[in-house]
């Protein structure tokens, strides 16, 4: 291999693995972002069964003081009803006191269930907690290896940037004003010519490209103006 051509592709090694770095930096954001979103959602999931079972709780509260509320009235009637004389307020009082029996009752039967209700979602709450402590355990180790990971990418692309401009003082100053434009392009600025086959744009090359490759050149494909290297040349 020709010198000029070895250290084009020695710089071009080296330029594509900073393209791969920053590929690969450019998708840590949206990562994190992601992390962060679950990590919210575990979160904010405990935290929306915590207040439904608060209010369950404040039920219960307020359904019991009005169990004892009716139960107080209930009492003070029994009290009073010895007390009256008159038949017909004596009948009144009997069946206000089992009005206020049946309300006690209803009541009763709706605390049953929200206590039972509110068992259910305990329950159910501290399973949740329990997976959630490994999930968000996870998450926080997956953050901290993205930080790790961000740090340990942009090490690299500082030791590769200074590996680049030392490569790039050795290319042919001509050769390198071409290389960079090509580099600015997605593809590869400097690629095998694969029998007649243009190795970026897999497009065929003219007898005469080709033929001037396989001398030994540098050549630029007659389709994508990419460079065209034959990897054994036949002069060699
Ligand atoms: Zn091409």
């Amino acid at each position: 291999m020709k010198k000029i051509l070895f250290d084009l592709l020695a710089l071009q090694d080296v330029d594509m693995k900073i393209r791969g770095l920053k590929t690969r930096l450019a998708m840590i954001p949206k990562e994190r972002e992601n992390f962060e979103k679950e990590l919210a959602a575990a979160l904010s999931s405990i935290k929306a069964k915590q207040e439904q079972i608060k209010n369950v709780e404040l039920n219960i509260r307020k359904t019991e003081s009005e169990i004892a509320k009716y139960d107080e009235s209930v009492k003070k009637l029994q009290t009073n009803s010895a007390l009256v004389k008159k038949n017909n307020e004596y009948q009144a009082m009997l069946s206000e006191i089992e009005h206020n029996k049946e309300k006690i009752s209803n009541l009763e039967t709706d605390l049953l269930k929200m206590m039972d209700r509110v068992e259910a979602m305990r329950k159910s709450l501290k399973e949740e907690e329990r997976q959630s402590v490994a999930k968000i355990k996870t998450i926080k180790e997956e953050l901290n290896e993205l930080v790790v990971l961000e740090r340990e990418i942009k090490e690299q692309g500082r030791a590769l940037l200074a590996k680049s401009k030392e490569f790039a003082t050795h290319v042919v100053p001509d050769l390198l004003d071409q290389y960079n434009r090509l580099l600015k392009d997605s593809g590869i600025p400097a690629v095998k010519l694969n029998g007649e086959i243009c190795g970026n744009c897999n497009f065929k090359v003219t007898p005469q490209t080709r033929n001037n490759c396989r001398s030994g050149n540098i050549v630029f494909c007659d389709n994508c103006s990419h460079m065209l290297y034959c990897e054994k040349p036949e002069q060699d």
